[in-house]
C-alpha cells in the first residue's frame, strides 16, 4: 500500500468523467487500497480515483467515525467515543445512483482536493446505489444521513463534478478564487 498524491483545484484532471472498470484484478484492488491509505492519511471520509489521477470509476469511503454530533460532547468524550469505532471502509467499483430521493438535506461539505474550504450543500437525503464491492458482488446500497451525502459527493468526482458546483456562483468563484491563490503560491 502507498499513500498517493491529492491533486488539487485548479487541476483539469478533476473535470474529466472516469472510465468504468472491466476487469477486477489486483491492480484495481491494490489501487482501493492505496485510495483508503492515502484518504485516512489526509483524515477525510470519502476518496476517488480521479483525485490521486486515476481514470478509473473507483471510491472508497468511511463514514464511521463522524456520523454522530460532536457538538453535543466535550473533546474528552468525543476522544473516548472515537477510539472505540472501529474504520468501516467501504470500497465501490463502478458506483452507481440508481435513485435519489426528493426531500433534500443540507450539509457541510469539504473536498480534500480544496482542503480548508466548506461550504453548505443540499442533496437528496436518501439515496440506492448499485456497485461492485472488491469481492465482486454486486450490491444495492439504500444509504441515508452522511453515508447519502459522501457517496453522492464521490460519485459526482467520477463525473468531473466538484461540490462547490452545488452552491451559488458567486459563493464557488469566492471559494476557487482562494484556494486556487493558496494552492499555487505554496
Ligand atoms: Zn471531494
Amino acid at each position: 500500500m502507498s499513500i498517493r498524491e491529492i491533486i488539487r483545484v485548479p487541476n483539469p484532471f478533476l473535470k474529466i468523467v472516469a472510465k468504468p472498470v472491466s476487469i477486477i484484478n489486483d491492480s484495481i484492488l491494490g489501487l482501493l487500497d492505496d485510495m483508503l491509505e492515502t484518504m485516512y492519511n489526509a483524515n477525510g471520509i470519502g476518496l476517488a480515483a480521479t483525485q490521486i489521477s486515476e481514470d478509473k470509476r473507483l471510491i472508497v469511503m468511511d463514514c464511521g467515525k463522524v456520523d454522530f454530533n460532536e457538538d453535543d460532547m466535550t473533546e474528552e468524550e468525543y476522544n473516548d467515543k472515537i477510539k472505540d469505532i472501529e474504520p468501516q471502509p467501504i470500497k465501490m467499483i463502478n458506483p452507481q445512483i440508481i435513485h435519489s430521493s426528493l426531500n433534500l438535506t443540507e450539509r457541510e461539505e469539504g473536498c480534500l482536493s480544496i482542503p480548508g474550504y466548506n461550504a453548505q450543500v443540499k442533496r437528496p437525503d436518501t439515496i440506492t446505489v448499485n456497485y461492485i464491492d472488491e469481492n465482486k458482488n454486486e450490491i444495492a446500497l439504500e444509504a441515508g444521513g452522511l453515508l447519502a451525502t459522501c457517496i453522492q459527493h464521490e460519485v459526482d468526482h467520477l463525473n468531473g463534478v466538484l461540490f462547490i458546483d452545488h452552491i451559488s456562483r458567486l459563493k464557488r468563484e469566492i471559494i476557487l478564487r482562494k484556494a486556487i491563490k493558496e494552492f499555487t503560491t505554496d
